[in-house]
């Protein structure tokens, strides 16, 4: 059992920024209003999340540790089945197998802290802690117990650069939500509370949202707000892209495709546009269970989609080109 909950947990903490992006949208799902991040080598030796979110309940802290699918894993069948269904209510275990985690929590208005320890997926006895409201997750030597995952892991450099993405694809899509990174103790990025523009701005260059065209475009229950390149940004990169369904950053192809064509079709040349976008759909209308880390969907409408992202886009561009 010991050892499916490992390969499970595999599936889903690739590197350290996927244990990263499970701990930041906990503490978004909590409410959090600031989250501060600490990361030691790449992430790999520790990641640290801390924030004032509404905490958890002593009692309610092993069973945020605990794989509600123990069961459901019994064989390797099974895993299989839920790399497609995805992870649901079991990130935390996840990084609890395949590392050393403490869990402190204080909930909001209670006088005390509470923590909890897992190494190697084991969980010791919940124990009072010193904690402002709200929670930290530790995670310390992602790998330690699986060495054949851990010679997997790049470089300390490239593990930082995918945490650091991971951060900002996050922070862009939250702007009001305060929020720190620091990397080997020092700051990297200091966000505060701002409007989606400063976070723009903070995070693609000031250059990029001055050049920018608003996007504010609704239709038949779709809708896309952001920013986009103008023509003349002459910095555009595969780097900049940004594309979130209904909050999430993934990479999708049929948008992808649908923002290139608008360019090409406004500029007449190929270029690589950057842009800021939030696309909102009813939730009914995307699969996004298609890739373990929900990082791709798949649109029960695409051409629909691609047409109404080409033209919001392209009405824009063809607008400002006069
Ligand atoms: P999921 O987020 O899918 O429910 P997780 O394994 O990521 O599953 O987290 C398990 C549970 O632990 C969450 O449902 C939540 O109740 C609790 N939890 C984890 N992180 C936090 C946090 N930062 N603040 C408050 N509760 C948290
Ligand atoms: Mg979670």
């Amino acid at each position: 059992d010991h050892l499916v909950n490992q390969i499970a947990a595999g599936e889903v903490v690739e590197r350290p920024a996927s244990a990263l992006k499970e701990m930041l949208e906990n503490s978004l799902d909590a409410g959090a209003s600031k989250i501060s991040v600490d990361l030691a080598q790449g992430g790999i030796k520790l990641i640290r999340v801390s924030d004032n979110g509404s905490g958890i309940a002593a009692d309610d802290l092993t069973l945020a540790l605990d794989r509600h699918a123990t069961s459901k894993i019994a064989c390797l069948d099974d895993l299989e089945q839920v790399a497609t269904l995805g992870f649901r209510g079991e990130g935390l275990a996840s990084v609890a197998s395949v590392s050393r985690l403490t869990l402190v929590s204080r909930p909001q208005g209670e006088p005390h802290a509470h923590q909890i320890v897992a190494i190697d997926g084991t969980l010791h006895p919940v124990e009072p802690a010193a904690h402002p409201e709200g929670t930290s997750v530790e995670m310390v030597d992602l790998y330690f117990n699986t060495p054949a995952r851990r010679k997997f892991l790049k470089s300390e450099a490239t593990e930082y650069a995918h945490c650091a993405a991971t951060f900002e694809r996050i922070a862009l899509a939250h702007p009001g939500v305060e929020m720190i990174l620091r990397h080997n103790g020092k700051v990297v990025s200091r966000l505060p509370a701002q409007s989606l523009a400063d976070r723009v701005g903070a995070i693609l260059g000031r250059d990029f949202v001055d050049a920018s065209l608003i996007i504010d475009s609704a239709a038949a229950g779709l809708s896309l707000r952001g920013l986009v390149a103008s023509p003349t940004f002459s910095k555009a990169s595969r780097d900049a892209q940004y594309f979130y369904v209904n909050g999430r950053f993934v990479r999708d192809k049929t948008a992808q495709h649908a923002l290139r064509q608008a360019y090409r079709d406004v500029l007449h040349h190929e270029r690589h546009p950057a842009y800021a976008l939030f696309f909102t759909l009813d939730p009914a209308g995307v699969d996004v269970n298609v890739h373990p880390t929900k990082i791709e969907v798949r649109f029960r409408e695409s051409q629909a989609i691609h047409q109404f992202l080409f033209h919001s886009v392209h009405k824009a561009l063809a607008a400002s080109a006069g």
